[in-house]
């Protein structure tokens, strides 16, 4: 969240991130799934796209992202198209057969978001307000938390720059992560999984 001291906040120039905006998420709690162990979170692979399963106390959030071309197919609101996707998809409706669907259906289009300033005069942005990236590997927590060490560094740090190198290091990490992820759906992952039996796959 944003760390506001002073209204001296201004407008803040966000980047989205183009080669990702056709992805969008659904995302609603069904009642308990069949298959909810407590603490873990399940990642599927979708005939189009991929999705969670997140078990929660009587409930579970059950999230999908994918192309919203191939969701059009499914209705025409975003609730139509999240009960006929859950229905229609294989990896999905094993889990999913017979629960109601408890609350609304949120959609996310081009969710992604770095900001370009995360600082200036008695302001300084933290977590999911710094920046946003697609969450396959669930990064969210880990870029708030460590985000919210490097700010309480850069406030305690007598360096007159110390607040350009937390907006930098937040800026690397961002990118780092996104690299990360594009590996993913590029399939250049995958491909380092198999490395050891087939070096040029790592090329
Ligand atoms: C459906 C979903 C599933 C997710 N799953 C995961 C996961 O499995 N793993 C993971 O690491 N991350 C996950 N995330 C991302 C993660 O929740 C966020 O990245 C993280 O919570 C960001 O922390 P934050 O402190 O920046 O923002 P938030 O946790 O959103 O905190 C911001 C707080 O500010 C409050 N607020 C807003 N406006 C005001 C105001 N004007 N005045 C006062 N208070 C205000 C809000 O009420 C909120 O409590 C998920 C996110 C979503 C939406």
């Amino acid at each position: 969240m944003p760390v506001v001291e002073q209204d001296s906040f201004q407008i803040i120039r966000r980047t989205g991130t183009k080669r990702r905006s056709w992805r969008c998420s659904l995302v609603c709690a069904p009642r308990q799934s069949i298959y909810d162990r407590s603490g873990n979170i399940h990642v599927d692979r979708h005939t189009r796209g991929w999705g969670w399963r997140i078990p929660l106390p009587g409930k579970f959030s059950c999230g999908i992202v994918v192309n919203p071309k191939h969701l059009a197919q499914f209705g025409d609101d975003p609730e139509t198209q999240y009960d006929n996707f859950i229905k229609d998809e294989p990896a999905l409706k094993v889990f999913t057969e017979g629960s109601t669907r408890l609350t609304p259906v949120v959609k996310y289009t081009n969710y992604q978001l770095i900001s370009e300033k995360m600082y200036g005069p008695g302001w300084a942005m933290v977590g999911d307000a710094a920046g946003f990236i697609d969450p396959i590997f669930s990064t969210g927590l880990y870029l708030s938390m460590k985000g919210a060490f490097e700010l309480f560094k850069a406030i305690e740090s007598d360096q007159a720059n110390a607040m350009q190198k937390y907006e930098d290091g937040r800026h690397w990490e961002l990118k780092m992560w996104q690299g990360v992820i594009e590996s993913w759906y590029n399939g250049r992952l995958f491909s380092l999984y198999r490395a050891d039996k087939n070096k040029k796959a790592i090329r």
